[in-house]
């Protein structure tokens, strides 16, 4: 029944499919005398399930952890300095996407340059990035590349776009990131327990069910890729506390409409076309080896960090406590600025910027249950 109900945002529906989950999940905490604990890796998955009051019936029966899957909020600090430090040089044009304007750097955010004058634009379509090269051949115009895999195809389908025009003032800042290690990552640190993680369901387009065989695998630990419907994360909910009961572990595809076993070989094969891996650093993490892509290097002529070189001290340091919110480590409840010095009109941390952060997704709809 619950694949038939997954795709719904039916009211009486999600009302039935949360009673299963809380009686499925009592049976839990009677079997094994604790609440089972889920990641959703990704951060619209924090979104949706605090903003539909997911989290909060099943607060007292299932821990649902925010995990690493916000772009934004994983980016590291002096990145976030260098980006900022970029926007500082003259003749340039710095596109971004809007979530990274508020993110405070060590002094000043994008914004505050920007309303210093220097030329900083938001762009919905990234690809627009290299037509406003074209319009502006006196300018330099770099694109802030981050994102994981659902962005990073758009940053290789830049380049060629860029190549194919012609358009030679256009280049990427990439500091992009990768799913796989940093779940490997939080695995092998063993600081968080989890009994499984809600898998991103657009990041699985790209890179299909298989992509996750490891976690079984090596880690013997299930997920459930899911979307972003209500029922749908439900009943994902639902399968992986039915695993844990049957001492089982398995990758269950809860998205088949779009996430297929290889994901979208097509796709795939563009970014090993254009990209490379290399290593990455992470908020709260440090340096993680290969968890990045970066552009190969025939590519050079595109890419930012190859062509512009940016001065940058060590990163101020402040209370914010982001890093360990991305690790699972703590809730954005327990940073003691929550809600108190840092809100989304003055964030303290990139986590309470983000559209996906769980700091912004706890403020808006779960800051009344604390
Ligand atoms: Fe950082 Fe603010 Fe979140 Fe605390 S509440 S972790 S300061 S973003």
């Amino acid at each position: 029944m619950l694949d038939i109900l997954k795709q719904s945002n039916n009211p009486k529906i999600c009302k039935l499919l949360v009673e299963s989950v809380i009686e499925k999940a009592k049976e839990f905490q009677l079997k094994y005398g604790r609440k089972p604990a889920f990641m959703e890796v990704c951060g619209s998955h924090t979104m949706a399930l605090a903003r539909t009051g997911v989290k909060q019936s099943l607060r007292e029966y299932v821990d649902l952890i925010s995990g690493p899957g916000c772009p934004v909020c994983v980016t590291d600090q002096r990145s976030i300095d260098a980006m900022i430090a970029l926007a500082e040089g003259e003749h340039r044009i710095i596109c971004t996407f809007g979530d990274m304007m508020r993110v405070p750097g060590s002094n000043k955010t994008l914004m505050d340059s920007k309303i210093a004058g220097k030329d900083i634009r938001v762009l919905y379509s990234p690809v627009d990035a290299v037509k406003v090269a074209e319009e502006n051949p006196d300018k330099e115009v770099i694109f802030l590349g981050i994102g994981f895999e659902t962005t990073i195809p758009i940053l290789a389908l830049m380049v060629g776009e860029a190549q194919k025009r012609a358009v030679k003032n256009f280049s990427i800042w990439m500091a992009t990131k990768l799913v796989e290690p940093v779940l490997r990552y939080l695995l092998e640190s063993g600081d968080v327990h989890l009994d499984g993680f809600l898998l991103p369901g657009h990041v699985s387009i790209v890179l299909g069910e298989k992509s996750y065989h490891y976690l079984v695998d090596e880690y013997q630990i299930s997920g459930v890729i899911t979307g972003f419907e209500t029922a749908e994360l439900l009943s994902g909910i639902y399968k992986l506390i039915d695993l844990g009961l049957k001492g089982r572990v398995s990758i269950e595809n809860n998205h088949t409409s779009v996430v297929s076993k290889t994901g979208n070989l097509v796709i795939q094969e563009w970014m090993k076309k254009y990209l490379v891996e290399c290593d990455e650093a992470w908020r709260g993490i440090g340096v993680i080896p290969n968890s990045g892509l970066d552009l190969k290097p025939e590519y050079d002529q595109y890419n930012a960090k190859k062509r512009f070189t940016v001065e940058v001290g060590e990163p101020r340091k402040t209370k914010c406590r982001c890093g360990e919110v991305i690790r699972g480590l703590i809730s954005p409840a327990e940073c003691p600025l929550f809600a108190k010095a840092c809100k989304p009109m003055n964030p303290i941390g990139p986590c309470m910027v983000s559209a996906e952060g769980s700091c912004a997704a706890y403020y808006q709809y779960l800051r009344e249950s604390f």
